[in-house]
C-alpha cells in the first residue's frame, strides 16, 4: 500500500483521507463523523457531509457549526411539545403560518426532536398541533413502522401555556 504521511502531524501511518482538501491524515488527527452526524438540519451543507476532515479543515469548515449544531440540539431537547390533541392546553397560544412536514422517521421520539430542531433553528421555544401518524410497512419480509407528520413552531406570551401540561413534563 502506498505510503501516506499525515498533514499534520507527519505520521506514515494512515490510509484517511480529508473528504475536503484530500491530503492525506492519519486517525489521531482526524476528525471522523458518521455519515448522518447533521442529518437534523433542513438542508447539511455539501462540505459537512464528508465525514473525514484534516484538522486544518475541520477547524475551517467544521468545529464551529458542529458546535452550533449540539447547541440548537440541546435545545431542541428542552422545549415544550403540544400535540394536535391537546387544544384545550394550547388554546392561548398564537399560531404561525409555518408548518414542518416530516414523511419518514423511523423513531417517534426521533421525529419529534426533529421538528423541535426545526422550530429551536427557526426561532421558537414551543411546538404546537404536533400530529403523528405511524404507517406499517413491509421492508422485504419484516414488518416496520414509519412515522410522519407534521408540527407548527410558537412563542407563546408568558402566561399562555400551562407549562405542566407538554409532554417534556408529562410524557403520555
Ligand atoms: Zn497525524
Ligand atoms: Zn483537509
Amino acid at each position: 500500500m502506498e505510503k501516506l504521511e499525515c498533514t499534520t502531524c507527519r505520521s506514515q501511518k494512515t490510509t484517511l483521507r480529508c473528504g475536503i482538501c484530500t491530503e492525506p491524515s492519519c486517525k489521531t488527527c482526524a476528525h471522523l463523523f458518521t455519515e448522518d452526524a447533521f442529518s437534523f438540519l433542513p438542508k447539511v451543507p455539501e462540505v459537512m457531509t464528508k465525514g473525514v476532515y484534516c484538522h486544518t479543515c475541520y477547524l475551517a469548515n467544521i468545529e464551529e457549526q458542529a458546535e452550533a449544531y449540539e447547541k440548537t440540539m440541546e435545545a431542541a431537547r428542552n422545549i415544550d411539545v403540544y400535540f394536535a390533541d391537546q387544544g384545550k392546553e394550547t388554546r392561548r397560544i398564537k399560531r404561525t403560518q409555518i408548518k414542518y412536514k416530516i414523511a419518514s422517521c423511523e423513531d417517534r421520539d426521533e421525529l419529534i426532536l426533529r421538528f423541535a430542531f426545526l422550530a429551536v433553528l427557526d426561532g421558537y421555544s414551543t411546538l404546537v398541533d404536533v400530529d403523528i401518524v405511524a404507517e406499517k410497512k413491509l421492508d422485504g419480509t419484516r414488518q416496520k413502522t414509519n412515522y410522519r407528520g407534521t408540527a407548527s413552531p410558537a412563542n407563546p406570551q408568558p402566561g399562555h401555556t400551562p407549562k405542566d401540561r407538554s409532554i417534556r413534563h408529562n410524557p403520555n
